[in-house]
């Protein structure tokens, strides 16, 4: 998989980039993240990238220009021709970011991300992209980081990259429940006790307490998700 990230603050990608699993689902050539400078792409030479909105009002709008220039750009230096491909815009106003979402990402070729800033950007900016996703029901200065989750989230569900230490089938919202309680070593820590059940070794009776825990969990804490 390939990824295209589009910001004005490149550095921002600097080291969560190069950290643990994306590091290394990197290294091993399971995708790679092209970060890009929009101010690169501006024609003028302060390098302008945003501007004041037509109609009066407060902020900055992002200008569509470098954002187009950047995205040909990516299609003719990279050779895009798949059609599997998907151009992101990271925004508020999107569909909610969420576990199914990213699993059908996972499975694209090639990724553009777009990081608006101020007050977002010019409406022409939605005639590019396929799809606009948000983080959550809050407002961010930007989307560097909003799309800094969406890569996490994405790359770890890439076929090979979390190897057998780690199955996301367990993880909460693989299936219809969240994840069970987790417990390491010591046996008692602060008085406080790891279920018996879990140091017996009866591999079908952990299987049960774990389905369970998850049923527990995900009736206490997520029963939006049991209605569904
Ligand atoms: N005025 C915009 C609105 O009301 O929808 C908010 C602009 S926000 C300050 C600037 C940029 O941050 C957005 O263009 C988007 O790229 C990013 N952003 C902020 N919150 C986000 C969220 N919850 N999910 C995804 N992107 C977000």
């Amino acid at each position: 998989m390939r990824i295209h990230v589009l910001t004005i603050f490149p550095d921002m990608f600097k080291y969560p980039l190069h950290q643990s699993m994306l590091e290394k689902a990197q290294e091993r050539g399971h995708v790679d993240i092209n970060v890009h400078n929009l101010r690169d792409f501006a024609d003028d030479r302060r390098k302008t990238t945003d501007d004041t909105p037509y109609g009066g009002g407060c902020g900055m709008v992002m200008k569509p220009e470098p954002v187009y220039k950047a995205v040909d750009y990516i299609k003719k230096k990279f050779k895009i021709e798949t059609k599997n491909i998907s151009i992101i815009l990271t925004c508020p106003q999107g569909e909610r970011f969420n576990q199914d979402m990213a699993k059908e990402l996972s499975e694209k070729h090639t990724l553009i991300l777009m990081c608006g800033r101020y007050e977002g950007v010019d409406e022409r900016i939605r005639n590019l992209v396929d799809r606009e996703i948000s983080i959550g029901d809050y407002v961010l200065t930007g989307g560097e980081l909003p799309a800094m989750v969406i890569i996490d989230t994405v790359v770890r569900l890439i076929p090979g990259v979390l190897g057998n230490r780690h199955s996301i089938k367990t993880d909460s919202f693989f299936g219809p429940f969240l994840g069970y309680p987790q417990y390491t070593k010591p046996p008692v820590f602060r008085g406080l006790e790891v279920p018996r059940i879990l140091l017996s070794g009866n591999h079908n009776q952990i299987e049960l307490w774990r389905k369970k825990k998850s049923l527990e969990r995900t009736s206490l804490r997520r029963p939006d998700i049991l209605k569904n």
